[in-house]
């Protein structure tokens, strides 16, 4: 869900970036604003792909943790399940 959300954002501002960089190209006039334009686009993609990316892998390792763990049945706090202790109640699991 928000990583094609993430998908549309980047596709749509390489599009743009696209886009002001071919009006840059034909347009004399008005070149060195857009070719900026072009490159702030394609700059700001690259950042938006790398937190997509970081996001996607924390998601990733969130659900790896959620899987390795158990909740202590004296005090319900989140063990791991290769504990034989509880570390927060000490109770044995
Ligand atoms: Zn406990």
């Amino acid at each position: 869900m928000r990583s094609k959300l993430f998908i549309f954002l980047i596709g749509l501002g390489l599009f743009l970036s696209g886009v002001s960089a071919f009006i840059a190209y034909f347009y004399e006039p008005l070149r060195s604003v857009f070719f900026v334009i072009a490159v702030i686009l394609f700059v700001s993609n690259l950042l938006l792909s790398q937190m997509a990316y970081g996001y996607y892998l924390y998601k990733k390792e969130a659900m790896l943790k959620q899987k390795e763990m158990q909740r202590c049945p004296a005090c319900d706090k989140p063990i791991y399940i290769s504990d034989k202790r509880c570390p927060y109640c000490g109770k044995t699991v």
